[in-house]
């Protein structure tokens, strides 16, 4: 086995302490799943040895897991209370739902493309978080309207603008977190609802793939 002298729990903890604790994550429930989580298992086993780096990693088709530091930093701003409504838009690896599901009860986590939504499910079973966790395919810039309205949005994928629906399925005092923006660059934002106002705030920069809005999978 190339990957039997990593340590992966070391790795975590140092992680945690370097990457998140060090910046600006103060969150003890977030800094403890990320601590919890093994990043390492919902990657491919070639990138096992880099699974703690500072830096987002290729899951395949494209597509990519962020930096840890970015997903810590997004699980924060959604501000979360144990038992909040969370829905997540764009699956990708399973890593920020299984973050989501140490904090939270339920989460519902939609992907585009089957392959990779076929992957996380596996990794998500054999951790055991397929009670808590719902995953679906299709259009997730629709938003999942039968389960609506949501105390928390996180958006994994970027995009020009918000979708509506998202905006729509927030509940009154809900969160959402999405980057907004080109190709090259968007911007972080977090929507919170308050009444029929949404007040918005720019939280950081920083570089998502592109969120795939009219089709009902890839
Ligand atoms: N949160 C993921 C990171 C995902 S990368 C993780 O922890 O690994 C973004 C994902 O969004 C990709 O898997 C991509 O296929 C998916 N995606 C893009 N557009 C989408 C859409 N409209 N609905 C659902 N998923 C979408």
């Amino acid at each position: 086995m190339i990957n039997s002298s990593i340590n992966f729990s070391e790795a975590r903890k140092a992680m945690v302490e370097d990457q998140l604790r060090l910046r600006d994550i103060t969150d003890e429930r977030v800094l403890a799943a990320m601590e919890k989580v093994p990043r390492h298992r919902f990657l491919p086993i070639e990138l096992w040895d880099r699974a703690y780096d500072d830096t987002p990693l290729p899951i395949g088709d494209g597509q990519t897991v962020s930096q840890p530091y970015m997903v810590a930093f997004m699980t924060q701003a959604l501000m979360l209370k144990e038992n909040d409504k969370v829905l997540e838009v764009g699956t990708g690896s399973g890593y920020q739902a299984a973050v989501l599901a140490e904090i939270i009860e339920h989460v519902y986590t939609i992907e585009v493309r089957p392959n990779i939504s076929r992957k996380a499910r596996k990794i998500l079973d054999e951790l055991g978080y397929s009670e808590k966790i719902t995953m679906l395919i299709g259009d997730g810039s629709r938003g999942l309207k039968e389960e609506a309205p949501y105390d928390g949005i996180i958006v994994t994928a970027a995009y020009t603008i918000i979708p509506t629906p998202l905006l729509d399925q927030l509940a009154e005092g809900g969160r959402l977190v999405m980057p907004v923006g080109g190709m090259e660059h968007q911007i972080l934002y977090r929507i919170m609802r308050k009444g029929t106002e949404l007040q918005c705030e720019r939280l950081l920069s920083c570089i998502f793939v592109p969120l795939v809005v009219g089709a009902d999978e890839l």
